[in-house]
């Protein structure tokens, strides 16, 4: 689905991270720092609007947010006591700064900006039907749809807005600033988070709660799939304006996305991947002398697989955190590096030892068959694999970067042909009951499940109208192929 760069480490990604803020002094300080907190969720860009007094600031660039906004005089321009922001990730080849967010417009009612995390499955046929119309697009994004549905919709911006959205298909978390509030919304299904946070008598909204953290707010509440919030100057008004729909939040929020130190629904993301860990070593034990994470993302379930079979647990894997930008378009010279520019096996601990190595998930399968190499190398005697998700066989369609179908591993191979593939002793992922057990639920209701998990089952819960009408196979966030 897209390109990836040649040190991508086989990993899902997260395409989006938002946050708003109303009330605040330093409403673009807060912005900025809640948007650090967030951007595992998006390196490649990143832009805050403010306002406060009827003029809209807006600074939005490529880069990673500290370079963006470390800068005081970026931020002193960005006055007001309403701010949201985004960061985004996207590998279709060269980033483009006007599909940046959040997107600006000056509407019948005045200025609004919005930022969106997820992916509207049916933005190819609006957006046709909107170019039609006369509409001309600014960007690329199928954001910009909701603003274009807006601009043609009437009444106030919160009636226009729930007109917008109720016209849209897909997995949506959104914020957005009018002249005098700040809006907050999840889709029906609430498969992407957006979670409530109060500093002092400023309310904020963010994709995680570590965004509240970060700038000593509290976490409040996580806002209700379908549910529209308006934050102004008389506190949180809550909207229902969506017919009810079962709830099918993105498990695999708790599997790898989510920073661990978040709280998700009450649940804490680093508890739940601990779960996790015990379920899949009450299902998937093995005889071995210590138990390895793929750092970092395979930590906490490797600690809860270690603490379930009383082995050893060590960090038989380093991580290296400084390689990132430096090396998106490497030199043949040093591609061959690959994996080792990322890991390298800390062999003191793993020589000579039976290993079980834990990571959260197989993709493609390109990074585990070269770390469980590596760890070979370094005098392991036996490698045994256990991934803490089902195997990843369908792509997903509601703001993840996935691969195509054909691309990943466990659509193509059963567990067996993985195992020979990646050349470990033992392959084993979590069962998809196992996973639901950790996540507190007794086992998947195939009739009704409690998360979406159409990237493990391909059931989707939400319909996909452009690919359903053979629009496009690639995922609708960019439309990279429009522009
Ligand atoms: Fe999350 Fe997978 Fe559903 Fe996408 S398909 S929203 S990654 S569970």
């Amino acid at each position: 689905m897209r390109t990836t760069h040649p040190f991508d480490d086989d990993h899902l990604r997260e395409e989006c991270a938002i946050f708003g803020i109303y009330g605040s002094g330093d409403a673009a300080a807060h912005a900025a720092l809640g948007l650090h907190a967030l951007q595992h969720r998006g390196q490649e860009a990143a832009g805050i609007v403010a306002t406060g007094n009827g003029q809209f600031h807006a600074h939005r660039e490529l880069g990673l947010v500290g370079d963006i906004f470390g800068e005081e005089n970026v931020i002193k321009q960005l006055e007001g006591t309403m701010a949201i922001g985004h960061t985004r990730y996207s590998t279709t080849g060269r980033p483009n700064l006007r599909n940046v967010q959040p997107l600006f417009a000056d509407l019948e009612f005045g200025g609004f900006a919005v930022a969106h995390n997820g992916n509207l499955t049916n933005a190819v046929s609006i957006r046709e039907e909107l170019v039609c119309r006369g509409c001309i697009f600014q960007s690329t994004t199928d954001t910009e749809i909701i603003i274009h549905l807006m601009a043609t919709s009437s009444g106030t911006v919160i009636d226009r807005m729930v007109d917008a959205l109720r016209q849209v298909d897909g997995a949506y978390s959104i914020v957005a600033v009018a002249e005098e509030c700040v809006i907050g919304c999840r889709d029906p299904h609430g498969v992407r988070p957006l979670v409530l946070g109060r500093l002092g008598d400023a309310y904020l909204l963010a994709s995680e709660s570590c965004a509240f953290d970060i700038v000593g707010a509290v976490y409040v509440r996580d806002i209700d799939p379908g549910e529209m919030v308006v934050l102004n100057g008389e506190g949180v008004h809550s909207h229902r304006p969506f017919p009810p729909a079962p709830k099918r939040f993105c498990i695999f929020e708790y599997i790898y996305f989510s920073r661990p130190d978040s709280v998700i629904e009450g649940l804490s993301v680093y508890q739940a991947r601990k779960r996790i860990g015990g379920e899949l070593a009450r299902e998937a034990p093995v005889d071995a002398d210590l138990v390895v994470p793929v750092p970092d993302s395979g930590v906490p379930s490797a600690i809860g697989y270690a603490h379930e079979t009383s082995l050893p647990y060590e960090m038989g894997i380093i991580r290296n955190h400084y390689v990132g930008r430096t090396f998106i378009e490497p030199s043949s010279e040093i591609r061959h590096l690959g994996v080792k520019l990322k890991h390298n096996a800390n062999r003191a601990h793993i020589e000579g030892k039976r290993v079980v190595l834990v990571d959260d998930s197989i993709v493609r399968g390109t990074t585990s068959s070269k770390i469980v190499e590596m760890v070979r190398d370094a005098g392991a005697k036996e490698v045994h694999m256990r991934i803490s998700s089902p195997p990843t066989t369908h792509s997903c369609f509601y703001g993840v970067d996935t691969p195509e179908r054909e691309q990943l591993l466990a659509s193509k191979l059963d567990i067996k042909g993985m195992r020979e593939l990646i050349g470990c002793d033992s392959l084993a992922f979590i069962s998809m009951d196992g996973l639901y057990r950790a996540m507190g639920v007794e086992g998947r209701d195939p009739s009704a499940p409690a998360f979406c998990d159409a990237c493990f089952s391909g059931d989707y819960p939400i319909r996909l109208t452009d690919l359903d009408d053979g629009a496009t196979g690639r995922q609708l966030s960019l439309l990279a192929e429009i522009a």
